[in-house]
């Protein structure tokens, strides 16, 4: 059992008045980890407290901060196993999978160590006579907020690109995967200056509590509610808000292409983490030349993935994160069988303990309905039959959401309409995941805003300043 910490003002063990949150594991409900639960108070207290060292931090000579950066990277990688084994004893991923979210965390703290030195401002050409130039400064104080579903890898880039920009950083991690974020926030504090770095740990009641406080940014990776909470919070108070929030992402599937191949992509891009991915397939368009095909396909592929703990190196389909997300999920599926779509394959509460959920296909789904439009953030393949591309595109570019999508087609032509007319960050033709190092998008509508990812975000936690310098009197230096 993990027993969590707070960081507050430098000091592990701090507050914890609101009482204590206990995690259970998914796999069998058994309590993982205790978690103290941070008063109103304590969150204004922990804000004051890195106020007070955010001007030394902002001073530090960027390289310096790199090299600290560079150091918490390998203070990281250090406890990367521990990490991996309490992402799944908390939230249920696949081992290997939660291993592959540690390293990826690791390596983003070392792209932006190298990365934030050399990302500069710029001179202006103004009178011979004058200086003039850009400069980008820290913004101040940075409430990072993160969900449970990939915990060290989301939280690696926030934390990484606003502490080596020169912002100090309260971390409030997922109720979900507290000890992750407190193994986490060990690792990184130990290469810190003391209170650069603080952990305040409990449910959405901290997390707003956080957002209500007179911070400079508040960047939230999570539910499109709570991002929008969050932004009303932020209006109040001036802070910028940064949102990466929830998707609904389309796979079109062309009249054109293999259904066997496209039902290989649909069933990796829909139960991949148990479906627990913001970028997730959480919609089918399928051409009906192909659909009952691909139907059939993605049936098989999904009856063949092997179910159990995510602590079990044979596990493909791990359970969901807890009870509640199951309940939400089965909602759904169950309100879209009432309105008509068919099950054809999961569906059903499976007996015993734990959060688990099977690979689910419906089809005969209408665009219309919540399963489609909604986020199930499940395994849950909904199959909509459409009668052309265009139509497919049309359904797939109607949605609240506007994060990712992808488009399976043999034509360049439809490739090219794709990525022109989907209003989303992110479009792939022919892998749902995928794509190149380096690459950041701004999600649309409810998905939220600015740049969650990628060299950008070191720009999202600085603020550009112009710069004019003269010499008195209009004279020269
Ligand atoms: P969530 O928004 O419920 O919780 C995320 C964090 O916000 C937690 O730390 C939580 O305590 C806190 N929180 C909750 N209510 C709050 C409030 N009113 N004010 C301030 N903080 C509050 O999301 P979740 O269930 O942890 O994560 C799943 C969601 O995250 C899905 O919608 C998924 O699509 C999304 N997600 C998006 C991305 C992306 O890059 N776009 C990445 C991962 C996950």
């Amino acid at each position: 059992m993990y027993t969590v910490a707070q960081l507050i003002g430098g000091v592990w063990g701090a507050g914890g008045e609101g009482g204590e949150l206990v995690v259970h594991d998914p796999a069998d409900g058994s309590p993982v980890s205790s978690v103290p639960v941070a008063t109103a108070d304590e969150v204004g207290k922990a804000v004051e407290a890195a106020r007070d060292v955010a001007a030394e931090w902002a001073a530090t000579a960027p390289a310096e901060r790199a090299a600290a950066l560079h150091r918490a990277a390998d203070a990281v990688a250090a406890v990367a196993d521990d990490l991996a084994r309490a992402t799944t004893a908390e939230m249920g991923k696949p081992l290997a999978d939660a291993r592959g979210g540690v390293e990826a965390g690791i390596g983003t703290l070392r792209q932006y160590a190298e990365l934030a030195p050399v990302r500069g401002g710029r001179t202006l050409h103004g009178d011979t006579h004058a200086l003039d130039f850009m400069v980008p400064q820290p913004r101040g104080v940075v409430a990072v907020i993160t969900p449970w579903n990939d915990p060290v890898a989301v939280s690696c880039g926030l934390l990484g690109a606003a502490l080596v920009t020169g912002n100090v950083v309260l971390h409030k991690p997922s109720e979900r995967a507290p000890a992750t974020g407190w193994l986490l926030a060990k690792a990184l504090d130990s290469a810190l200056p003391p209170g650069v770095l603080s952990l305040l740990t409990g449910g959405p009641e901290v997390g707003a509590a956080l957002a209500a406080q007179e911070v400079d940014v508040i960047a939230h990776t999570g539910s499109t509610a709570t991002g929008r909470a969050i932004a009303a919070a932020a209006a109040r108070t001036g802070a910028k808000v940064l949102l990466e929030n929830g998707g609904s992402d389309p796979l079109v599937v062309d009249g054109d292409v293999d259904p066997v191949w496209a039902a290989g992509q649909a069933a990796v891009g829909a139960f991949a983490n148990a479906g627990q991915i913001c970028v997730a397939v959480e919609r089918i368009y399928a051409h009906r030349d192909i659909a009952e095909d691909l139907t059939e396909a993605l049936v098989e592929r999904a009856e063949r993935l092997r179910t159990g703990r995510g602590d079990d190196p044979r596990t493909e389909l791990a359970p969901l994160v807890d009870r509640r997300h199951r309940d939400h999920v089965h909602g759904q599926v169950t309100a879209a069988v009432a309105e008509g779509a068919r099950i054809r394959t999961g569906g059903m509460l499976p007996d015993g303990p734990g959060a688990f959920y099977p690979a689910t296909v419906l089809s005969d789904c209408r665009h219309d309905m919540t399963v489609v439009r909604e986020e199930t953030f499940g395994p849950v393949a909904a199959i909509v039959v459409v009668d052309s591309f265009s139509e497919a595109l049309r359904c797939a570019a109607d949605s609240p959401y506007g994060l990712a999508a992808t488009v399976l087609t043999g034509s360049m032509s439809h490739a090219q309409r794709a990525w022109r007319e989907l209003p989303v960050g992110t479009v792939k033709v022919n892998s749902v995941f995928g794509g190149a190092p380096g690459g950041a998008a701004h999600p649309r509508r409810g998905s939220g805003h600015g740049f969650g990812y990628g060299p950008e975000l070191l720009d999202e936690f600085t603020a550009t300043k112009a710069v004019h310098i003269e010499a008195p009197g209009g004279g020269h230096w």
